[in-house]
């Protein structure tokens, strides 16, 4: 029988398909859809392929890999009988019927030379090959059975990996089902209807964790979409492609493809002009919506409404008291009201309290409109954001009532940092960023006076020719910026306002570099929040921390 043709994907470093795997660090790597135990005719098809095209390093195994039928073939397997012909990685399980193969959550050696990678995690290969894994289909419904994964798994693994320094993407991605919405802005994902099919919490997580690749199964067909890029163009700077790639099921009868071979260099070992090269074919993000397609009304749907409910939660649940002045008693409601037609963010956003990507940990008050939390990487242990509960860019879109409840978080701020011997200063930058954050950074009275912060803005701003206008009090930003315009803003403790129209080229931590600079703070290594990084129990004592103090002030907890 001839063998259906399995090409060899040359890596970047290698072109020509003959030297393909030839510059050293190459890994040449297979990956496989759903076996549902068909482990003879996925070996033989592989040993056959390692006869003709030389051996590859290993074989990635996404979907089903244990069928429903008995398990004689794999009895052989585990026994020792036969042997995988490569080092095998596997997903778990994806029903209830499977889960009893997969002993050990954190994955084990299912026999060998076949290993259960686990229920999620990183493995990193000792070429420096970094794959990351999500076993099981998803679940918005705790308890999550045994055979799914929750939000808050794809939460942490996210957190996990942008916790690393210096977080650029990761090699591969492996997901039995495919992700929500995959078949925007690319070639045709045939009968698959990417609206529909998949989770929305993989499109999520992909979009995280910007993989080079990325591995699903599960739909019984092959789509290889065409590559998609990581970043905005004119907006952030080169970022390697995602390629996508779906397999069928091993063996299937409409010989679809369901093996796909592929060189790579771990992407730690490469050259960032490399790794950024565009292909020639690469299109939009298709799990963010393009400016473009905003304009003309198009958009990716929303998450259901239902599973967005579930992020909503009450702080009183756990300080022991009752909100009822805003209707959300946690004991009446599991699910608290909210205001009706939130705006919505068109992909995964951070900082839409009721997305799944939001660090809830941080959150130290929720108000009706808005909420308040610990930023992350914080100038100080009390620097705090005050950020609107629905998708709004910047405070020129809020509606009269999120502003005047900003307000109220922005007065009772002042009130409460200046009992503790402080001034808050404030800012807001309206560039490449796409929920409104407002920052909000305490600073010893006896450190500077407002005059001494005003100055370090001003002259700072001038070294990078940065054009600051003076904005009296109590006048509004939505008067001076236009809707859809970038600026940014630094308000006093005064209410004195210094505005900046941006053009292009905006130092993105502007803010941060002049208040930690020596003329203020004098915590110059402060100035990227990436470096004040701590661990997620420290953010959990500081934010208990901050709820505790500010409890007296909150307005939020007023009967
Ligand atoms: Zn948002």
């Amino acid at each position: 029988m001839a063998l259906p043709k399995t090409e060899i994907i040359p890596c970047d470093n290698c072109y020509e398909r003959e030297s393909a795997g030839s510059c050293g660090s190459t890994r040449n790597c297979l990956a496989c859809g759903d076996v549902e135990g068909k482990f003879d005719v996925l070996f033989s098809r592989v040993r056959a392929i390692q006869k003709k095209s030389g051996n590859f390093d290993l074989l990635l195994c996404v979907g089903n890999f244990f069928g429903s039928t008995p398990d004689a073939e794999w009895e052989e397997y585990k026994t020792g009988i036969k042997k995988a012909p490569i080092q095998t990685y596997v997903l778990g399980a994806n029903n209830q019927e499977t889960v009893k193969y997969f002993q050990d959550v954190d994955g084990c050696e299912l026999a060998e030379n076949i290993t259960y990678l686990g229920r999620k995690g990183v493995f990193t290969g000792s070429s420096g090959l970094q794959i990351v894994y999500l076993s099981g289909t998803e679940s918005l419904n705790e308890p999550v059975p045994g055979y799914s994964f929750s939000p808050k798994d794809v939460f942490s693994l996210r957190t996990m990996l942008w916790s690393t320094s210096q977080f650029k993407g990761v090699d591969i991605l492996l997901t039995s089902p495919w992700p929500k919405y995959v078949g925007n802005f690319g070639n045709s994902s045939g009968e698959v209807d990417t609206k529909k099919c998949g989770s929305a919490l993989i499109s999520s997580l992909a979009t995280g964790l910007k993989p080079r690749y990325h591995f699903a199964a599960l739909e019984k067909t092959y789509y290889e979409r065409l590559p998609y890029r990581n970043h905005i163009i004119l907006q952030e700077r080169a970022q390697h492609a995602t390629r996508f790639i779906a397999l069928a099921n091993v063996g299937n009868p409409e010989k679809k493809k369901y093996l796909y071979a592929f060189s790579i260099v771990p992407m730690k070992l490469m050259d960032v002009a490399e790794l950024v090269k565009q292909p020639p074919d690469v299109t939009e993000n298709p799990y963010r919506k393009s400016v473009k397609e905003a304009s003309i009304g198009e958009q990716i749907p929303a998450p259901e409404e239902d599973s967005a409910c579930q992020f909503f939660f009450d702080l009183n649940e756990k300080q022991g008291r009752k909100r009822s002045s805003t209707g959300r008693d946690s004991k009446s409601s599991p699910h608290p009201k909210q205001p009706r037609k939130l705006p919505q963010p068109p992909g995964p956003c951070w900082f839409c309290l009721a997305s799944p990507e939001v660090e809830k940990h941080l959150v130290v008050s929720i108000g009706t409109h808005c909420y308040l939390a610990l930023a992350k990487g914080g100038l100080s242990d009390d620097h705090v954001l005050i950020l609107p509960i629905g998708h709004y860019q910047s405070v020129v879109e809020l509606s009269a009532e999120v502003v005047e409840e900003v307000e109220q978080y922005k007065a009772t701020l002042r009130r409460f940092f200046k009992s503790q011997g402080k001034r808050c200063i404030l800012f807001e930058r309206n560039y490449k960023s796409h929920h409104l954050q407002l920052q909000v950074i305490p600073l010893p009275l006896s450190r500077c006076a407002t005059d001494d912060i005003k100055d370090a803005f001003i002259t700072q701003a001038q070294e990078q020719q940065i054009e600051l206008l003076e904005i009296p009090e109590h006048s509004d930003i939505k008067q001076i910026a236009q809707p859809g315009a970038a600026y940014f803003y630094v308000e006093l403790d005064t209410g004195e306002k210094l505005f900046h129209r941006i053009k292009k080229n905006f130092p993105l931590q502007f803010g941060r570099e002049v208040l930690a600079s020596e003329a203020i703070l004098n915590i110059p290594d402060k100035s990227d929040w990436r470096q004040c990084q701590i661990s997620k129990e420290e953010e959990e004592t500081l934010a208990r921390r901050f709820r505790k103090d500010f409890e007296p002030f909150d307005f939020t907890l007023d009967d």
